[in-house]
């Protein structure tokens, strides 16, 4: 059989994915298909300026649903598919680690076999086509002291919590798939990302929701853990960059070079929205910051060393933490109505169950 030019993305309503299939589609690069379970974390209101769009078609189901692959495979025949979808938030990992199990390595596992019996039935040519994109963290490879140098490919995997364990297996996967039976994967591993349509678990949004309502800033013990953060669009343009011109079976790292302390981060979001809301009766902003216990297990500093996917393939991300840091903000103050609907029902359940009292 032969490839068409869509691309297959799972998880594509999630935070990463939704912005890799606005940046995909608005550039006319081909159709999307993609496939989401919708959880709490999967929100179609992210691609509502898509929706019908004849290049774009979305798939309610599972990635553990072999059958539902397999069909998918056969109908729209892509000649790439990019793997978003995972359970992603550390901290349910540490209260509810089977999701994660079953998600980020029973999911992956499903999507290998099927897209291997897919590709071996690719007519030679398309096979030469075909990749296997596979997105995974920096998390994998563990914590650094603050001395030690910045994470690069052939860093050996130390993953901490449950999430990065569950990633970290995933990867490995990937690796005996195109090893053992020659698949066309490529795996990336990204540093933490911020931008649009983030879920307000985590640190930017977190902050940026919370301190335009004046709760409390919570942040992990001392907030001198230390994250390379890049935005968003950069992750989406470094994917682009791989998925045409990454060599098969080859890791590449993607970061920003912007390590910063959770505390600085938090400091800095503050600064922007006493700029960017003066008139707020919560400014300064920052009178809203709270020390709270220290989540288990924290890794204390990632830092990723991208000059692999730099000098080979010449990606540069574009934005500066300022720049990007700027867009987000900005873009949180002009669409407050998306918090407002992602932060109702099972997410504000899940918060008091676990956070109540923090
Ligand atoms: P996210 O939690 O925002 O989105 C995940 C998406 O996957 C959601 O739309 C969800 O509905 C979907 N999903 C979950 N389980 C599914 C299943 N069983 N079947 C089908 N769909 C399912 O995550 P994100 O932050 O966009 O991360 C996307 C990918 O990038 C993940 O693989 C993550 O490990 C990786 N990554 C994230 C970061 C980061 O900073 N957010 C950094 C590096 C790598």
């Amino acid at each position: 059989i032969a490839c068409s030019d869509s691309i297959l993305v799972t998880g594509g309503a999630g935070f990463i994915g939704s912005n890799f299939v606005l940046d995909w589609l608005g550039a006319g690069h081909g159709p999307i298909v993609n496939l989401d379970k919708l959880t709490y974390a999967g929100n179609p209101e992210n691609l509502a300026s898509v929706e019908h769009s004849p290049a774009y078609n979305f798939v309610q189901g599972d990635i553990c649903d072999a059958e539902l692959v397999a069909s998918l495979l056969q109908k729209y025949r892509p000649r790439a598919v990019i793997h978003f979808a995972a359970e992603s938030h550390v901290d349910r990992s540490i209260v509810g680690p089977e999701a994660f199990l079953r998600t980020n390595i029973d999911g992956t596992f499903t999507l290998l076999q099927a897209a291997h019996a897919y590709f071996e039935a690719l007519a030679t040519a398309d096979r030469e086509r075909f990749r296997f994109l596979h997105v995974s963290t920096d998390e994998v490879y563990g914590t650094l002291t603050p001395e030690a140098p910045a994470f690069h490919e052939e860093t050996p995997y130390a993953p901490n919590s449950p999430y990065a364990a569950s990633k970290a297996a995933s990867d490995h996967l990937v690796r005996a798939w195109v090893h053992t039976y020659g698949l066309p994967a490529i795996i990336t591993n990204c540093s933490n990302n911020y931008g649009p349509y983030q879920f307000p678990e985590k640190l930017i949004p977190l902050m940026i929701s919370n301190a335009l309502q004046g709760k409390s800033l919570p942040v992990y013990g001392d907030g001198q853990q230390v994250r390379d953060w890049l935005y968003v669009g950069d992750h989406a343009s470094a994917l682009r960059t791989v998925l045409g011109r990454g060599r098969v079976g080859e890791t590449y790292n993607i970061g920003g070079g912007n390590q910063r302390s959770n505390l600085e981060v938090v400091t800095t979001v503050c600064a922007l929205l006493d700029e960017l809301v003066p008139q707020s009766k919560f400014t300064p902003h920052l009178q809203l910051l709270k020390y709270v216990t220290d989540r288990p297990g924290h890794d204390r500093r990632y830092a990723i060393d991208a000059r692999k996917l730099e000098s080979e393939l010449g990606w540069r991300a574009q934005e500066s933490f300022e720049t990007g840091l700027r867009k987000t903000v900005e873009w949180y103050l002009g669409n407050k109505s998306w918090v407002e609907h992602v932060t109702s029902g099972a997410y504000q359940q899940w918060m008091k169950q676990n956070y109540s009292g923090r």
